[in-house]
Parts: structure tokens; sequence; C-alpha cells
């Protein structure tokens, strides 16, 4: 998909301040650091509209973006912080389950796991949260790249083992740095929206 505009919304706390506007959605989750930003910025060609690393502590926030007028990316805080507070987890839970459960326009979860390691417990946590509401799940190993060739299929084939894939779900390897993965990320999108 060719992107020509890609712009930030809003930044929602809550179910009041989503977009009104009926667009189909697409949520992307993930690990902080994991790649998030440089996956959302590689699909819409930025270099750094989505900001990279975002920090613990810093307000978290779902953050709506409306891509060619025609579909919204979510951008969901990154899970997976042992320093965040009991107080700070149970905030995000709750913004979580507002937005997973009663989000009509919602299509897809995309959650971006580390192709290089076995899945975390927090990414097959995930996972089970977001198929716990059934949710069709497009699960992204990103940095493809440092990984051998030789050793892709292996590393896939142990993603889908670990994290217990459906196997209505889609895996996409994919790499930030040289874009392989990127025309299947929108496949896999498009075949969410219907024609
Ligand atoms: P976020 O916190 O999940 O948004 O992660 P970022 O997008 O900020 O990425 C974290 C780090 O991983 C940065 O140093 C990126 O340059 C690096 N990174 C992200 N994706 C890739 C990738 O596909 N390949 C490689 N080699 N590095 C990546």
């Amino acid at each position: 998909m060719k992107v020509n505009q890609a712009e930030i919304v809003i930044s929602a706390v809550s179910e009041k301040q989503y977009p009104q506007e009926q667009y189909p959605e697409f949520a992307l989750a993930g690990r902080s650091n994991v790649g998030k930003s440089s996956l959302i910025n590689k699909l819409i060609n930025r270099k750094n509209l989505a900001r990279t690393s975002s920090k613990p502590g810093k307000t978290q926030t779902l953050n709506f973006y409306l891509i060619n007028e025609s579909l919204y990316f979510v951008d969901v805080p990154g899970y997976g912080y042992a320093q965040v507070s009991k107080k700070e987890r149970a905030k995000w839970g709750g913004m979580m389950e507002e937005y997973f459960k009663n989000r009509e326009p919602l299509r897809a979860v995309i959650l971006i796991t580390d192709l290089r390691h076995e899945p975390t417990t927090d990414d097959v946590q995930m996972y089970d949260y977001l198929k716990f509401f059934e949710l069709p799940v497009i699960v992204i190993g990103t940095k493809l790249d440092k990984i051998p060739k030789t050793k892709k299929d292996k590393h896939i084939k142990r993603s889908k083992k670990v994290l217990e894939i459906d196997p209505d779900d889609i895996f996409i390897p994919f790499s930030a740095e040289t874009g392989e993965g990127k025309d299947a990320v929108w496949g896999a999108i498009k075949s969410f929206i219907a024609e």
C-alpha cells in the first residue's frame, strides 16, 4: 500500500476520546523496545512519526494514527516493564480492557515479537489475552535481518510453537532494516478490510 498521509489524530486514555469516524482499525502491541515504532514507521514510510523507544514512566496512551483517510493504526503502550508499579500496571490493564473488549472498528491486532528470541512470558500472556477477547492476531517476528538465512525457518517454527499460535492467525517474519515482510504485513491488513 502506498501511504500518502499519516497523522496522529489523538492520544486517548479512555473511550470518550476515541475517534468517532469509523475506519477499520488495527492495534499494534509489543514489548517495549521490541521494534514497534520502527515497524510502524517502515509501514508508513516515515522516519519518525511514531516515537522510537518510548520510556517507562511516561504517560501511557493509545495513539491513533489516521492512514490515507482510510484506516487507523492504534499504537498500544509497550508491555513488560519490570519496573512499572502495581498502580501503573492496573491503569494499563483497565485502559487495554476498555479498548480491546468493546472497540467495534478493531479488525485485528498486530503483535510484534523479536524473531531472534523465543517469545517471552509477557508475549505469550499478551497473545492469550488477545485471544481471550477473540481478536484475530497478526504476529510479526521482527529483526529478521539479525538472523542467518539458514536459521529463519527454525526461528519461525519455534515462535509459533511457544505462542501456541491459532492456525487462523498469521505469522510474518519482518525487518524494519531491510523492509522484508512489509508487503506481507500490508497484505494481511488488507485481508481484514472489506472491499
Ligand atoms: P519500540 O520501543 O518497540 O518502539 O522499539 P523501537 O522501534 O524504538 O526499536 C528498538 C531498537 O531496535 C532500536 O534501536 C531500533 O533501531 C532497533 N530495531 C527495530 N527494528 C529492527 C529491525 O528490524 N532490525 C534491526 N536490526 N534493528 C531493529
